[in-house]
């Protein structure tokens, strides 16, 4: 855990004192800007957010899904040496166009059981798929292409020399950079770091992300609701997306609309989290506590983006560690949560920052709205086109998991007719 958290407190410790990673103004936002546009928002969040998380070594097994901490390079090449990428016969050289016979010398060469002597020029070797390439052959002929009597080999040319096999180092060499620091590691990567000989990985500790709901109206799913009361959709949907997105999800419960509570539940949160989520109670109403209690802390930022769905969001530092205070309707708490809070946690945990990858796909709908503002629907696709849910409540939770992925308008637009590209965002871009 959190080795720069203690180093930063004693002043021991192997690493030299460095400044705390977060300033107290990190979010705050150009004065005089009414409604901050989505693409700003985010650059002040990608120039100003660092990682806040330790590091560890973990045995490659426990790789996946972490963020990777320092580049790491290849301990051996990519094949480690020439082998064959085929079932076959190998020999020496090109070979010319014409009927060809050669005679074939004992023994053979396997993946894993390589042929220790040399084949002559102008003999032949039974070889097979992944054998690392004898001495005296450069080039496999297909076992498809070849008759065979058990003593000799006769193929048509022509095959150019080379042909059929894997050069050593041709994806990889040894000592190259194999992943970058900043990389959350994939099965593929899996692959890759076991290739080069990587046993053991430098990675991030796990940013810990605590949950917190806040409503006087809330009470968990399985209990009573009387009048006036829902269930808590937020909590598990936030402590889900934390998960899917490689954190330590912190379940922080519930507090009602009272700032006692909320400030001993923050002061507790801050002690044992990297980064806060809280739902509800963000905007500037009389019992919007979380905005009320960072404005007191002295660094809150009201951000007030030009996005829809997604009412202010309230951004700030409790004693140090940052806190997003999201809007309490369930689909502006995912929106916001996927375009702005996961972004930046992945920075705080030491990921690259990576924009979610969408395509164009012709809209299956047609819409008007206000130039100026960016706005994401709940979205899937049939027939190659893009559908959107057929309200835009911000209520509707059904549209949620009706959806698999979000429809982005572009700031500008104000038309959008059926047939016109319009850029789709998977779910599984935003990593859930
Ligand atoms: P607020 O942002 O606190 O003003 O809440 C906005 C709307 O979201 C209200 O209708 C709340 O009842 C609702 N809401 C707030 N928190 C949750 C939650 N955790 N689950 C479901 N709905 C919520
Ligand atoms: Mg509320």
């Amino acid at each position: 855990m959190g080795s720069q958290h203690q180093d930063k407190q004693t002043g021991t410790g192997a690493k030299p004192l460095a400044p705390p990673p977060l300033r107290n103004d990190c979010f705050a936002l150009p004065a005089g800007v009414a409604w901050t546009p989505v693409d700003a928002a985010l650059e002040m969040l990608r120039t100003r957010l660092n990682p806040v998380t330790g590091d560890e070594t973990v045995p490659l097994q426990q790789a996946f899904g972490r963020v990777l901490a320092r580049d790491v390079m290849a301990l051996r090449s990519n094949p480690p040496q020439p082998n064959s990428a085929v079932d076959g016969y190998g020999f020496a050289g090109a070979i010319v166009d014409g009927a060809h016979v050669l005679p074939l010398i004992e023994g053979r060469a396997a993946a894993g059981v390589p042929f220790a002597g040399s084949v002559p020029a102008g003999h032949a070797i039974r070889i097979l798929t992944g054998a690392a390439v004898p001495g005296g052959v450069d080039t496999v002929i297909l076992e498809e292409d070849v008759t065979c009597d058990g003593r000799q080999i006769a193929f048509r040319g022509p095959l150019k020399q080379g042909a059929n096999t894997r050069k050593a180092g041709e994806d990889v060499v040894a000592g190259d950079l194999a992943l970058a620091a900043g990389r959350v590691i994939t099965s593929a990567d899996m692959a890759l770091l076991s290739a080069v000989g990587i046993a053991h990985v430098p990675v991030r500790n796990r940013l810990r992300v605590a949950v917190l709901s806040t409503g006087d109206e809330l009470v968990e799913p399985g209990d009573t609701a009387t009048t006036g009361q829902i269930f808590d959709a937020n909590r598990p949907m936030l402590l889900s997306m934390a998960r899917a997105f490689g954190f330590e999800a912190l379940d922080l419960g519930r507090v009602a609309d009272d700032r006692a509570a909320l400030r001993a539940r923050l002061d507790a949160a801050a002690g044992s989290a990297d980064v806060i989520l809280t739902s509800g109670g963000a905007s500037a109403g009389d019992e919007d506590h979380v905005s009320a209690l960072l404005q007191e802390a002295g660094a809150m930022q009201e951000w007030r983006i030009a996005i829809k769905p997604g009412r202010p969001l309230a951004l700030g530092l409790w004693r140090g560690v940052p806190v997003f205070g999201l809007p309490g309707n369930p689909v502006a708490a995912m929106v916001c949560t996927l375009i702005f809070a996961r972004p930046a946690m992945c920075l705080l945990a030491g990921a690259e920052w990576r924009e979610p990858q969408g395509f164009d796909v012709p809209a299956a709908f047609g819409k008007r709205k206000k130039p100026g503002r960016r706005e994401y629907l709940r979205a899937r696709i049939r027939n190659g086109r893009a559908e959107v849910f057929a309200s835009e409540g911000s209520g509707r939770i059904s549209g949620l998991s009706w959806a698999e992925g979000l429809v982005e308008i572009g700031d500008a637009e104000r038309h959008i007719q059926p047939g016109d590209p319009v850029r789709f965002i998977p779910y599984g871009s935003f990593g859930l």
